[in-house]
């Protein structure tokens, strides 16, 4: 099935829709991606959790970094991870998905409480 991911407020929505959910904006046509029942049955289980008082919440994104050799391509790793991490973002690992062994990800965190502030 398909689901699609919300740029607004990070939700999702089951297929076939043009609008979030969850706050109603409109939904680019490019953002979905295909799961199965289980991975829907993970995302429903963690939308039942409620967190609690004095419980920090955290906020992910991942970002695809350059991997080949080349200087300039370092350079523009080091200018997108200073970027994020004036923006309050911890680089908490890097890693590759799936069939692409070549392609390098960086999953960041920051706390919730970061987010609201700015
Ligand atoms: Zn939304």
């Amino acid at each position: 099935m398909k689901i699609f991911f919300c740029p607004e407020c990070g939700g999702y929505t089951l297929w076939p829709s043009e609008v979030c959910d969850e706050c109603l904006a409109k939904l680019p046509a490019d953002s979905w991606v295909e799961i199965t029942e289980e991975e829907l049955q993970q995302l429903e289980y963690i939308d039942e959790f409620e967190p609690g008082e004095n419980i920090p919440t955290w906020e992910y994104e991942v970002l695809k970094l350059k991997s080949d050799s080349l200087e300039s391509s370092r350079e523009y790793n080091k200018t997108l991870l200073n970027g994020m991490g004036e923006k309050g973002w911890e680089l908490v690992r890097i890693t590759s998905m799936g069939d692409s062994k070549s392609d390098n990800f960086g999953v960041f965190k920051r706390s919730w409480s970061d987010k609201v502030e700015d």
